[in-house]
């Protein structure tokens, strides 16, 4: 059986206690990718942060290993949660390999990841493109070897081909265990290497499934969900 790694339990979250997240159940397993689909507003990032405790839950729980979840940020890396973001959060001025170093993170497992990470290590990551400085965050990421990585729109504005890379390299390393739960606009890319789904539609699941299941409705899911506005 799959440990699971996050759990939330009629969890509502929102700002200034405001709901946008209305009461929602849903779990993640380690060894699944798990995708959090939503139209513009319908509150994925609102969840995300509270899963991530960068935001207290209104109410329900937030279970991490069967643990109600602290929020402290620096407790993240020792409780073996990442979290990466459309934000790149990496040092403009070190070079790809200073950002490593103070990542804590061995080039060679980054380079593992992404090899094309290597001819990069000079450089400073400022003049990295949009999608090799989103290689260094992921690959910063996994190689600390987190149990769960949550990613919210981590390929925004990315070429294709890049958000491509980027999901597989979340896909293998689900292929070693972790249980990653991931925001993505690239609804098609992310359902090839999803397991799981769930559709959030104004603070709510409106819908879970599989993969396969979603890419069977997905037409009516597109059309009645997806759509922004
Ligand atoms: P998108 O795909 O557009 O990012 P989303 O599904 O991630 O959408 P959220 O970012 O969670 O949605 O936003 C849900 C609602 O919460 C929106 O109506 C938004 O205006 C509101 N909201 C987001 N951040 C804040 C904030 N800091 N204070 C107040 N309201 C906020």
């Amino acid at each position: 059986m799959p440990e699971t790694l996050l759990e939330a339990r009629g969890l509502r979250a929102g700002y200034a206690g405001v709901d946008i997240v209305k009461g929602i159940d849903l779990h993640v397993n380690e060894g699944e990718v798990v995708a959090l689909l939503g139209a513009n507003g319908a509150g994925k990032t609102t969840t995300m942060l509270t899963l991530a405790g960068e935001l207290s839950p209104l109410g329900g729980e937030v279970l991490f290993q069967g643990h109600s979840k602290a929020g402290a940020l620096h407790k993240r890396a020792r409780n073996g949660l990442s979290f990466v973001t459309e934000e790149r959060s990496i040092f403009s001025n070190l070079t790809t390999r200073q950002n490593l170093s103070v990542g804590r993170v061995d080039p060679d497992d980054a380079i593992a990841i992404f090899p094309e990470l290597q001819a990069l290590l000079g450089r400073r990551a400022g003049l990295l493109s949009g999608g090799e400085q989103q290689m260094l965050t992921l690959s910063r990421a996994l190689s600390r070897a987190p149990k769960l990585l949550l990613a919210d729109e981590l390929s925004l504005g990315l070429a294709p081909k890049t958000v491509g890379r980027l999901l597989r390299a979340v896909r293998a390393a689900a292929d070693r265990g972790v249980g990653a739960l991931l925001i993505e606009q690239h609804v098609h890319r992310v359902l090839d290497i999803a397991d799981r789904v769930y559709l959030l539609h104004h603070g709510r699941i409106q819908f879970e499934g599989t993969a396969a299941e979603t890419r069977a409705s997905l037409d009516d899911i597109q059309a009645a969900y997806l759509s922004s506005g």
